[in-house]
């Protein structure tokens, strides 16, 4: 594991204003004995709960599902709750150039797919999952980046907002000149979202095991033996659906292929309507900047701001508390009339990136039924959703239901990862510059 410790135990549960805004699920048992089943998917996150619901509803498969905490303890539960567009950092001409035409068009057809299996699995499974007003508004925080913006492409259904048309809209900030509203995707409640597919996969029969840590897989004849910290489970096939939380012991193969990332979210007491109106931002949009180390915020149900940060190298209390200070002065700047509404909840938590810039779903190369899905790049509620669902039927014998550019295996980063991302980040912070008031 990349970082301290604290990141990864799963017994303690993060201070976040979703688990203390939704009913809990009651716990999920252990795992106990030596068990069979014919699929192990390990983690209980959008990807692996989503594999299992469609390996038992349109493959009548026997599946048990392990997490190393309870349902939605990992990045499902904690996240900013932006059902969006996303899930590789690949640009469209790199797809084009790596891939070919053909593979550009399937992967926005993907990212369009995943958000509305988000739709339908909240309709399907009736999730109540506060899900709020529909599309995405991208912003630009410096003339430099708002001249791009102007001259780039504006996609299909796409709208440019200047800084008038954005006050004049009720999204209005003390740090952004203009910015670019995407209509699709809409926000939502993601560990009222998880626990809904928690509830619905063991209503479909998947045996969902908590505090049951995977350690070790043992390949056989048939199939393989999954090891827990509390009991065993024989499979014909394994799907590691762990993402930013994978453990590289497990899956050596997975040692440096991927790059675990912080994200730091805080939210504070609810605004009043003055506030809010002193401000001019009333909306519920979900919004982002083009920042490298970007921000990310939206306005909840119950009127408290949701602001989110890119950034950190470690789960020390002093680096944790020095972002979230370094995130609440840049909140501060981009809703000066917000000052005085103090956060209540903080916490953060692992993204995944990959060298490749694309999620793999595949098998672990020179293994049988060894599988991985993971790697959502930040934006892993809609597409890993439908990637979890992919990597299903991709299991069950639909080799290229997954997306030409999630089928290649990742390479290796080329430097230590903690000196990459530490550089990166530096030279991110250059390139972004100070965040200032317009
Ligand atoms: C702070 C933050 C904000 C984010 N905001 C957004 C957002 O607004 N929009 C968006 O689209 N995406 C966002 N993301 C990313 C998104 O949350 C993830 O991409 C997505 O949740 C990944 O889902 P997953 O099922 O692949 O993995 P996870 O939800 O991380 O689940 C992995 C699970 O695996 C379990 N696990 C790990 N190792 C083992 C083991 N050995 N044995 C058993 N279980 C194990 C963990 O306990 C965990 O529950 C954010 C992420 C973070 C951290």
């Amino acid at each position: 594991m990349l970082y301290e410790p604290e990141g990864y135990d799963a017994r303690q549960w993060p201070d976040s204003y979703w688990r203390a805004s939704c009913a809990p699920l009651p716990p999920c048992p252990e795992l106990t004995g030596l068990n069979r089943a014919d699929v192990v998917i390990v983690g209980a996150g959008y990807a692996g709960l989503n594999a299992a619901l469609q390996m038992v509803e349109d493959h009548d498969a026997d599946v048990i599902v392990l997490d190393a905490g309870q349902p939605g303890w990992g990045a499902s539960g904690r996240n900013g709750g932006f059902c969006c567009l996303g899930g590789a950092r690949l640009s469209e001409r790199a797809i084009r150039r790596r891939f070919g035409m053909e593979a550009v068009t399937e992967w926005a057809g993907f990212e369009r797919d995943a958000i509305a299996r988000v739709r339908e699995n909240l309709q399907r499974y009736g999730i109540d999952a506060q899900a709020c007003e529909d599309g995405e508004l991208l912003l630009a925080d410096s003339p430099r980046a708002w001249a791009r913006m102007q001259a780039g492409p504006v996609p299909v259904g796409a709208r440019l907002l200047d800084g008038d048309t954005l006050r004049s809209e009720g999204l209005n900030t003390g740090a952004y000149l203009g910015g670019l509203f995407v209509p699709e995707g809409f926000g939502l409640h993601p560990y009222a979202y998880v626990t809904g597919l928690a509830r619905a996969a063991i209503d479909a029969g998947v045996r969902l095991y908590g505090d049951s840590r995977a350690i070790a897989l043992h390949p056989d004849a048939t199939g393989w033996r999954v090891e827990s910290t509390v009991g065993l489970v024989h499979a014909r096939k394994v799907l590691i659906a762990t993402n930013g939380y994978s453990d590289e012991l497990l899956v050596p193969w997975l040692h440096r292929r991927i790059l675990p990332a912080i994200s730091n979210i805080m939210v504070t007491r609810p605004l009043g309507r003055e506030e809010l109106d002193t401000q001019g931002w009333t909306r519920r949009l979900m919004a982002y900047d083009k920042r490298m180390l970007l921000h990310y915020f939206r306005l909840l149900p119950d009127n408290r701001l949701l602001f989110g940060a890119r950034g950190g190298l470690s789960f020390q209390p002093a680096s944790v508390q020095a972002f979230a200070r370094r995130a609440r002065a840049e909140f501060e700047l981009v809703f000066p009339a917000f000052a005085d509404a103090q956060t209540e909840y903080s916490w953060n938590g692992l993204v995944c990136l990959t060298a490749s810039l694309a999620p793999y779903i595949g098998q672990v190369p020179g293994t049988q039924g060894l599988w991985l899905a993971l790697g959502w790049h930040g934006n892993g509620v809609a597409a890993a959703s439908e990637g979890g669902r992919r990597a299903a039927q991709a299991m069950m014998g639909d080799h290229s239901a997954p997306p030409a550019i999630t089928r290649r295996p990742p390479p290796r980063f080329a430097l230590p990862r903690k000196w990459a991302l530490g550089a990166g980040m530096a030279l991110a912070g250059l390139i972004d510059g100070p965040m200032r008031a317009v």
